[in-house]
């Protein structure tokens, strides 16, 4: 195969959601596991760096090429099997598409990353991908059934759940924080973990088997208001709990997301139903599992009792409802995209997780943001995104110190860096914060052995070799 070199079509793929502009020297769009494999080992032979590119989603510059040849996952596209307790398709279909193949057969694929209809089923695995849901369903890694995988020597791989480590592959040993994560290669005994969350640097994934369950016959979705932070964190704690006691009990939330007074001043700009003494709210989804009614009266009583602004509740049990909740929650990608737009900086987003116990602190440091910001996300998880919003280039670089600032907090408090977005290209700083020297050289010693040149996504994880 002969990559395609014309500099209009590469300048396509050279960015990414980060805004980081790369550079390649070819593109090959494959549509086979044997392309594929033949590729990598032209590559591997002539130690040409690639750089699997997907949907370009990425806003850690993960799919940013730093030379050499990019290997797009567009045509390796085709769904290939939906059964009752799994699917298989190519890498490179789009996840929302597979999702609703899935559901259109009755059955549910749960992890929903918001990019859902932009990314692909095998980057959301790539990098672990999580979402709202993954508060009830966990992120993207234990959905994986088995994998297709070729290797930096282009040997084809399968791994399923039952797929050991070679003895001779060394592992990196570490303890990972006890939060949402996705930093940093795993310390596992299957083989099929490698490959979870590795951001293209140590396998590039055809094909994937996910596993699926039961798609819930109703959703109820809720936006509560409260006229105070402390009083919606009551919220969550207790819905969490109840949660974690019963599972599909009356109160029982899938996703928990915050939304701050900055999120409600631009709700406020766009669609009215923002009642003027909210400072906070929160987004849910109950699955109902029992009856309406059941669910509903265990979560008045929950927000009555922690003081919620319940009379202002938007909930979906009717069309005008769904509608009005739909806005809301529009509303604020729209007020923040506009707003940066505006401003003509990028933004600074952060993706930390912490322990259940250290959730107020971290959110008493993001009231200390030197900058407007807004700050919402997944509070369930504790893991709330604070989006900074810079004007001049000098606020940037305040952001930007103030968000490495932060990332120590979190390490301290034993959090995460990166709780889904991954490393890329601008977080391995922070992910040696996190993680120490000692444990960068395992995972070097790791990327050395499956990828001995180097070429695999070159730059994302760890730093390459001089
Ligand atoms: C608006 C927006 C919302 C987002 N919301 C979420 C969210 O809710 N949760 C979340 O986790 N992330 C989120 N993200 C981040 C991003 O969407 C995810 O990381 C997603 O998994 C990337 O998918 P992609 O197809 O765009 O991959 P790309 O951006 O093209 O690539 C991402 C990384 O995966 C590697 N890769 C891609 N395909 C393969 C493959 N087949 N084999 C090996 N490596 C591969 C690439 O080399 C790169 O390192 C969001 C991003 C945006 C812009």
């Amino acid at each position: 195969m002969r990559p395609i070199t014309e500099p209009d079509v590469l300048a396509g793929y050279l960015t990414d959601a980060s805004n980081i502009a790369g550079r390649a020297d070819g593109l090959f769009r494959p549509t086979t596991t044997e392309e594929v494999a033949e590729i990598v080992r032209e590559a591997n032979r002539t130690k040409t760096p690639l750089t699997v590119t997907a949907g370009r989603t990425s806003t850690t510059a993960a799919a940013v090429p730093m030379g050499g040849w990019l290997l797009s996952t567009e045509r390796l596209n085709a769904i290939e099997q939906i059964g009752h307790s799994t699917a298989t398709a190519q890498a490179g279909v789009f996840l929302g598409d597979f999702q609703d193949a899935i559901e259109a057969t009755g059955r549910f694929y749960p992890p929903d990353p918001t990019s859902r209809r932009d990314c692909t089923l095998g980057a959301s695995i790539a990098t672990n991908a999580s979402g709202a849901r993954s508060f009830k369903y966990g992120p993207t890694r234990p959905w994986v059934e088995s994998l297709e995988v070729v290797l930096a020597n282009g040997e084809i791989v399968h791994a399923d759940r039952n797929t050991p480590i070679p003895c001779h592959w060394p592992i990196p040993q570490w303890a990972e924080p006890e939060v949402k994560t996705a930093a940093g290669y795993v310390p596992t005994k299957r083989m099929l973990d490698v490959f979870i969350g590795q951001e293209g640097t140590l396998g590039i994934l055809t094909r994937a088997t996910v596993r699926l369950t039961d798609l819930p016959a109703e959703v109820l979705g809720f936006v509560v208001f409260f006229p105070t932070r402390q009083a919606a964190l009551a919220f969550v704690d207790r819905a969490r709990s109840a949660q974690r006691a019963d599972p599909e009990g009356a109160l029982s939330p899938r996703c928990l997301e915050y939304l701050d007074r900055h999120c409600l001043d631009l709700a406020r700009e766009r669609v009215g139903d923002v009642p003027d003494a909210a400072v906070a709210a929160l987004f849910c989804e109950q699955e109902v599992s029992l009856d309406e009614e059941t669910h509903l009266a265990a979560w008045w009583e929950a927000l009555e009792a922690c003081g919620a602004l319940a009379d202002d509740t938007l909930i979906t049990t009717d069309d005008a409802g769904r509608e009005n909740l739909h806005a809301f929650r529009h509303a604020i990608p729209a007020g923040i995209n506009e707003q940066v737009v505006r401003n003509g900086m990028p933004k600074v987003g952060t993706d930390l997780s912490v322990p259940d116990a250290a959730l107020s602190t971290i959110m008493e440091a993001y009231d200390h943001a030197p900058i407007r910001h807004v700050l919402f996300g997944h509070i369930g998880d504790n893991h709330l995104h604070l989006n900074l919003l810079p004007t001049t280039p000098d606020e940037l670089a305040r952001a930007k110190a103030f968000y490495d600032e932060l990332a120590a907090q979190a390490v301290a408090l034993g959090g995460s860096i990166s709780a889904e977005h991954g490393i890329g290209k601008t977080k391995r700083d922070h992910l040696r914060t996190m993680v120490g020297d000692g444990v960068i050289e395992q995972f070097r010693r790791l990327k050395s052995h499956l990828d001995p040149n180097w070429i695999l996504g070159r730059g994302n994880v760890i730093e390459p070799p001089l």
